[in-house]
């Protein structure tokens, strides 16, 4: 029992013990960081209608966004749409301690690399990467740990392909001209993915203001292809739910 007790501290101690969508206690939860009706409320896009140049389901086409403006992007899908349980769930990641979720995040991108075919031409993998400040707080980067943890699941190598060189104001309440004019010249891109396709992965894509504003620079830097794998796209504006597992 003694044995036990202390497994269980233990455990406590370096797996989060409740389910970063709804607080469901650790049985149900295990190593994935959230229970399984939580990950099973998330509602997953079809690749086949995402519009290459965003990801936004189009039918197979492109959007009219991307029509009407040409996207940096090659081919792009997103896994779910940002809301509900999926939206907590990422804010669980990135705000409040929840960096567990990298590897059920990673092995779900990983599955959609697949099955979009975005991974063949063994890309080289790149994040998208948050601000040093921000960094330092949280204790990690999140886009690019869960860039790192994607590309271990394909076998294909990660590449600091990018920097970010300032912060960008609060996006939320901008048109999405006025988004991409707020993202221009944040990131800076470097030689070391010159000449190679790569597979740009993001957390959230709402406009697609700060993932044009990476494929930009990574282009300007000498990339020859940019594939866009992200993990949550913003269909219609929506404001936050709280998940029904509990
Ligand atoms: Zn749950
Ligand atoms: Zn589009």
């Amino acid at each position: 029992m003694v044995g036990g007790g202390l497994l269980r501290l233990l455990l406590d101690w370096i797996v989060p013990s409740t389910c970063a969508g709804c607080g469901a206690e650790r049985m149900e939860v295990g190593g994935s960081g959230a229970c399984r009706c939580c990950w099973g409320s998330i509602r997953e896009l079809d690749p086949a209608a995402a519009c290459p140049g965003c990801a936004l389901p189009a039918a197979g086409g492109r959007c009219r966004d991307c029509g009407d403006t040409p996207s940096p992007i090659s081919r792009a899908a997103a896994f779910g749409e940002y809301d509900g349980t999926l939206k907590t769930l990422i804010s669980a990641y990135k705000f409040h301690g929840f960096d567990i979720l990298s590897a059920p995040f990673a092995e779900r991108l990983a599955r959609l690399a697949r099955s979009s075919g975005l991974e063949q031409g063994a890309p080289a993998v790149v994040g998208v990467p948050s601000t040093r400040s921000r960094n330092r707080q949280r204790g990690f980067d999140p886009g690019v740990l869960l860039a790192r943890e994607t590309a271990r699941r394909l076998g294909l190598q990660t590449l600091p392909a990018l920097r970010r060189l300032r912060s960008s104001p609060p996006q939320s309440r901008l048109s999405r001209s006025d988004r991409m004019a707020n993202v221009a010249g944040v990131f800076e891109g470097t030689a070391s993915a010159a000449g190679r396709p790569v597979l740009l992965v993001d957390d959230i894509v709402t406009t697609g203001a700060t993932a044009f504003a990476a494929a930009r620079a990574l282009h300007r830097a000498g990339t020859s292809r940019v594939h866009l794998l992200v993990l949550a796209r913003t269909l219609v504006p929506v404001g936050p739910t709280a998940p029904e597992c509990a």
